[in-house]
């Protein structure tokens, strides 16, 4: 099945790709000539995700989707949550936000406890639907890791304890992901096998 993946993040586009597996043939926008940023001015996971869903439907009128994640830490009362790409500032890199939220998280004792919560929306013939996933874990002392993409080095899963997202092999992070729970979801709907949910 064709889809557009409605996001500009090569870590996102591979992971889904992966997790999707041989039954989807996924392009991204930027492979069909759509090289703007679609802003972002919705104030839930839900609304963001819908917002870039529909900026590349309306301008293709193909079968696509999107996806919102945001990362919401207990002792930060959910931060950095619908800001989490932005967190250290618009245009600021993956390391500048680790930075920030590893200093505002100084003094705070473990378990620092989080979680990734991932929106998931596919517009199918003109229709919405909604498939979501949620991840937990905790925000590690220091980075550790060199793979994956944006918090990867300093979240560790619960399901993966002692070795951050960023120290695990790409297969074991999307089996529990919340990107690999929602993508999974909406393989489910459409009736196509994804990959990816091995066994532990
Ligand atoms: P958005 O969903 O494009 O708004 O981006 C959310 C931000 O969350 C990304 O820029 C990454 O920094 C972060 N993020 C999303 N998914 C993951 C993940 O699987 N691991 C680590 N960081 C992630």
């Amino acid at each position: 099945m064709k889809l557009i993946f409605a996001t500009g993040n090569k870590g996102k586009l591979a992971e889904a790709r992966n997790i999707l597996g041989p039954g989807f043939e996924i392009t991204s926008p930027a492979e069909i000539g759509i090289t703007e940023d679609i802003p972002e001015t919705g104030s839930t996971l839900r609304e963001n995700s819908l917002i870039k869903a529909e900026y590349i439907w309306k301008r293709t009128g193909l079968d696509c989707f999107a996806d919102d994640t945001g990362l919401e830490v207990d002792a930060l009362n959910g931060e950095p949550g619908i800001y989490t790409a932005r967190y250290a500032g618009q245009g600021c890199g993956f390391d500048a936000n680790i930075t920030k939220l590893l200093r505002k998280l100084e003094g705070i004792p473990e378990p620092r406890k989080a979680r990734f919560r991932c929106v998931v929306t596919l517009i199918l013939n003109g229709e919405i639907h909604f498939f979501e996933g949620n991840m937990p874990g905790v925000i590690a002392l220091e980075k550790a890791g060199d793979r994956g993409f944006g918090y990867d080095p300093v979240f560790i899963a619960d399901a993966f304890p002692g070795r951050t997202l960023a120290e695990i092999p790409e297969e074991l992070k999307d089996s529990i992901s919340h990107r690999g729970q929602s993508l999974r979801a909406m393989a489910d709907y459409l009736n196509l096998p994804s990959c990816s949910s091995i066994p532990r």
